[in-house]
């Protein structure tokens, strides 16, 4: 068991934020909130939220954050979220940060830390452009680092691999761009609170044995 496990993700797309979830989510009970996955969902069941924000999305844009902190609200107050959270993606400006440290308070249920995942642009454009998702389970591939067994098919699942729409090369740069404009500012915001843990390892193995140490 983790000792601190209410858990932010911070990071550029790209990042590794969803895949390093996905181990931790195997190894311990959390529930795992990414506000992407959210409104992919959203998007694919063509609801009037998911219409609206695919048009932003579509352009690497942020959603308002009172509709996703509105999601995440929800969400954070089910059960489950008592045996601690990654709040992926989430947030992203620090309209957002103010509107979660509300929520949280009324919940009885404080964060723990905040992890930033530090890595250079290009690193982050070469992994965004080159990344497969699977359609069925959504498990995270990478063609020219982290390949399906077999081209195009899920490991896990056998589901057939895509690519996202947003993560075209042009999109990817102002996802990117939009990062270090609207989200960057959360670093020195969680810095000050005495949160942030600055992750600039690179290898899954690697932060998960650092992450596991760090929380203990
Ligand atoms: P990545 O971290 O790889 O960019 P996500 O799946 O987290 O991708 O997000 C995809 C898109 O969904 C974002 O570009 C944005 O349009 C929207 N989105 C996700 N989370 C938020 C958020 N917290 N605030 C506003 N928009 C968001
Ligand atoms: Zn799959």
């Amino acid at each position: 068991m983790l000792k601190q496990k209410n858990l932010i993700f911070v990071g550029a797309p790209g990042a590794g934020k969803g895949t390093i979830s996905g181990l931790m989510l195997a190894k311990y009970p959390m529930a795992h909130i990414s506000t992407g996955d959210i409104l992919r969902d959203e998007v694919k069941r063509e609801t009037p939220l998911g219409r609206e924000a695919a048009v932003l999305m579509k352009a690497g844009k942020l959603v308002p954050d009172e509709v996703v902190a509105g999601m995440v609200r929800a969400r954070l107050a089910q059960p489950d979220c008592r045996n601690g959270f990654i709040l992926d993606g989430f947030p992203r400006t620090v309209n957002q940060a103010d509107l979660l440290a509300a929520a949280l308070k009324e919940l009885n249920n404080p964060l723990d830390r905040v992890i930033y995942f530090k890595v250079d642009d290009e690193t982050l454009l070469a992994r965004l452009t080159a990344r497969q998702n699977c359609r069925k389970c959504g498990e995270i591939y990478n063609k020219l680092f982290m390949p399906s067994k077999v081209e195009g098919i899920c490991d896990k699942c056998g589901g057939e691999l895509f690519q996202r729409p947003d993560d075209s090369l042009e999109t990817a740069k102002s996802r990117l761009e939009v990062f270090y404009r609207q989200t960057r500012p959360l670093i020195d915001y969680y810095e000050k609170q005495g949160l942030l843990l600055t992750v600039t390892e690179t290898d899954k193995e690697r932060i998960m044995a650092l992450l596991e140490r760090e929380l203990a």
